[in-house]
């Protein structure tokens, strides 16, 4: 087969790499529906993360199951599947309080941008699809993968609640379905920060009920100036910078809570600015597996359209131009078909 290669910064290689195959008794092969690039996949990209060696790109993924292991019990060859960007066993205790992206037998998925993925732990890992889903759904179902279930687990991890004050930090994917997620689960207020006109017209489509373009401490002042000086109840991080962590922080309210999810990249947090924030901290790789029945049901009942973050699609081939359009913030997020 062919698929995606990293092999420094903006050489991104769509070559000839052997097909997986069972490795271990309860891994699965799937042939791939449809995949796309991450956020995250651009930081080794543009240099950011140092990639010492070829790396296979990609993780998130939904298709076909071709071909299962010995031990894998519930997975089905022939099923449409959709599995998380972190592979889990979905028995140990993490994974029973619900933090599979902690499982202590975690694996982080990789070689998705291909035409066929070896996924580890395919009982715990994959979630199976009722039927084969209609062509204009896969975008949607694609997008629980990761960047839906990061956005939901952000609302989740902020406590988002009905009528509450919602404020989301960054207009990638990620934070646009985080304004989704919110809206979804009743948020009163929500507040985008962005200051591209596209993606606050998407971040308002999707339910942002105000727009701050300020950053920094012009943002934090918008955001207290619109709730009564307090701060917000929920504040969603999802870029992963120093100023985008620390504009979440002081943009919510004491008692409030901040989730996290973009990768931090030089992010240091200060003891005493935090001892007396006085706020609830959560974040980190979202436990994706947690939230997928529930998203996929959305999706397939209808009730969310989240495949609209994918602003440009591609064939497979093409992978590297799609790094380049997101690279250059030409495209939110791009979608591959093999
Ligand atoms: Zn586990």
């Amino acid at each position: 087969m062919r698929a995606t290669m990293l092999y420094g910064p903006r050489d991104v290689r769509f070559e000839e790499r052997p097909d997986p195959t069972i490795l271990e008794p309860t891994d699965a092969i799937i042939k791939m529906t449809a995949t796309c690039v991450c956020g995250s996949d651009l930081w080794p990209y543009r240099g950011l993360e140092p990639v010492t060696e070829p790396r296979p790109m990609g993780h998130e993924y939904c298709g076909i199951v071709e071909e299962v292991g010995s031990e894998v019990k519930l997975i089905k060859p022939g099923q449409f599947v959709v599995g998380s960007f972190v592979a889990s066993d979905n028995t140990c205790p993490i994974c029973r309080s619900g933090f599979q992206s902690g499982c202590v037998h975690r694996a982080f998925m990789s070689g998705a941008q291909a035409p066929l993925l070896r996924v580890p732990l395919a009982d715990g890992t994959l979630v199976a699809i009722p039927d084969v889903p209609s062509k204009d759904l896969i975008p949607s179902l694609l997008t629980t993968s990761d960047v839906l279930g990061t956005g939901w687990f952000a609302a989740d991890a902020a406590n988002v609640q009905p009528g509450k004050t919602v404020v989301v930090v960054g207009d990638g994917a990620v934070g646009l379905l985080g304004v989704l997620s919110a809206r979804q689960m009743g948020a009163g207020r929500i507040i985008a920060m962005s200051r591209n006109e596209q993606r606050q017209k998407l971040a308002l489509e999707f339910g942002a009920t105000d727009i701050v373009t300020e950053r920094g401490d012009a943002g934090v002042a918008h955001i207290k100036e619109l709730t009564d000086g307090l701060g917000a109840d929920s504040v969603l991080e999802c870029v992963g910078t120093q100023e985008s962590m620390q504009q979440a922080i002081r943009s919510t309210r004491p008692g409030g809570y901040t989730s996290y999810v973009g990768v931090p990249h030089g992010v240091e947090l200060n003891g005493e600015g935090l001892f007396f924030a006085l706020i609830h901290l959560l974040g980190g790789p979202a436990p994706v597996r947690r939230f997928l029945p529930e998203l996929i049901d959305l999706v397939w009942n209808r009730k969310i359209n989240p495949g609209k973050v994918f602003d440009l699609q591609l064939p497979l081939a093409q992978v590297a131009d799609a790094y380049r359009a997101m690279d250059e913030r030409r495209a939110i997020k791009v979608l591959l078909w093999p």
